[in-house]
């Protein structure tokens, strides 16, 4: 099939390097024949609503280098509904677009799934900063959202040197520790806590006990927000078990943000391509993923259930049907080397950080 036009789409949580992307789509399916590309506005709804215009080679000059993202995003309940998808479907057909990229997390790539089975192909590409993504080794903005948290920590550190103080940091990162394990390490952080390993408070806190013990002025504890409603309690829990005068402080929003890095610019590019790629080779219900710094890809309906398990969200039942299939342990084995991975980068933050 020839590809005449296609649509590209930012949905979910923003993550900076999404520009970049968006760049590399429009760019690499105008060079490769494409005679038009809509930038879709504000995700799905912007589907729904009709809300698009042609962009072209230079149109999307000069954003390679911004935060957020040009198409803006949008979480949409509608596109959940059948009605709200059979319109989407109907704008697709009426303005003639034959393919669409979705850029975003684990629920765009749901909605790309559900709109392929329509009959609109679509490709995803991973961009959030958390790295939730667990068929992918890296997600776009994840590294332009750890060096603004370690940026931050920094400046609290030295705040905290100067008053002898501990700060308890809570990070972003729901069901994924990896912003908080990697910029424990970056930051020296004495304790780090994330929802999917075991924390052992109350070693935590003799940790930090002998650290002060032993003339340490500035101390670090960050806390994936995956420990929900943990972060502010331990803080207190931590100044009264040792009399450290200890606050709190949550990052939120500001760590979406911000110029992406290089790594962010470049991975989206590279992404960016491959999924204009993908699509013009035919192929649908894809999720661009990074392996062993390789680009590639994996179907969306086995990268969700790879996710799925990662998280600990599966059923038996999906289990028995993914066994069924044959192909439970290679998902499984995939899930084991991650894990291992990150607990191995986890122990190395609590044996040097001290
Ligand atoms: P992030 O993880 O960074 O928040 P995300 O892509 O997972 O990104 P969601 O809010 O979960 O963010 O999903 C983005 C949009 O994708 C939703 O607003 C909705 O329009 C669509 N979507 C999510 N789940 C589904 C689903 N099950 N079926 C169809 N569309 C969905």
């Amino acid at each position: 099939m020839k590809f005449k036009r296609i649509g590209v789409l930012t949905s979910g949580g923003d993550a900076p390097g999404m520009n970049a992307a968006i760049r590399a789509v429009v760019r690499t399916a105008i060079g490769s024949g494409v005679e038009e590309v809509y930038g879709i506005y504000g995700g799905y709804k912007g589907l729904i609503d009709n809300d698009m215009e042609l962009l072209d080679i230079r149109s999307v000059s000069n954003i390679i280098s911004r935060g957020g993202t040009m198409l803006y995003s949008a979480r949409c309940n509608e596109f959940k509904t059948e009605e709200g998808m059979q319109r989407a479907v109907q704008v697709c057909k009426d303005r003639g677009i034959d393919g669409i990229v979705a850029i975003g997390g684990d629920g765009t790539f749901r909605g790309a799934t559900d709109l392929t089975n329509r009959g609109i192909p679509c490709i995803g590409i991973p961009a959030t900063i958390d790295n939730d993504i667990s068929s992918t080794d890296y997600t776009i903005g994840f590294e332009t959202a750890m060096t603004t948290v370690a940026d931050l920590i920094d400046k609290l550190r030295d705040t905290c040197e100067s008053h002898a103080r501990c700060s308890v940091v809570e990070v972003m990162g729901k069901y994924a520790g990896d912003i908080a394990i990697n910029t424990g390490i970056a930051t020296g952080a004495i304790a780090v806590a994330v929802r999917e390993i075991p924390f052992d408070e109350e070693k935590a806190i003799a940790k930090i006990a002998k650290a002060r013990e032993n003339k340490k002025r500035n101390i670090i504890v960050i806390v994936a927000e995956g420990k929900t409603d943990y972060a502010e309690g331990f803080a207190e829990r931590i100044e009264k078990a040792t009399g450290i005068e200890t606050r709190f402080t949550r990052f939120g929003h500001v760590q979406r943000g911000g110029i992406p890095t290089v790594r962010d610019r470049v991975t989206a590019s590279r992404m960016g391509k491959a999924a204009v790629v993908e699509l013009l080779n035919g192929k649908s219900n894809l999720v661009i993923c990074e392996r062993k710094g390789v680009i590639t890809s994996m179907d969306i309906n086995k990268a969700l259930k790879i996710d799925r398990m990662f998280k600990n969200l599966m059923t038996d039942a999906e289990y028995a049907e993914l066994e069924k299939e044959g192909v439970l342990e290679e998902m499984r084995a995939h899930c084991e080397a991650r894990a291992a991975a990150k607990l191995e980068l986890y122990k190395l933050s609590e044996e040097i950080c001290k």
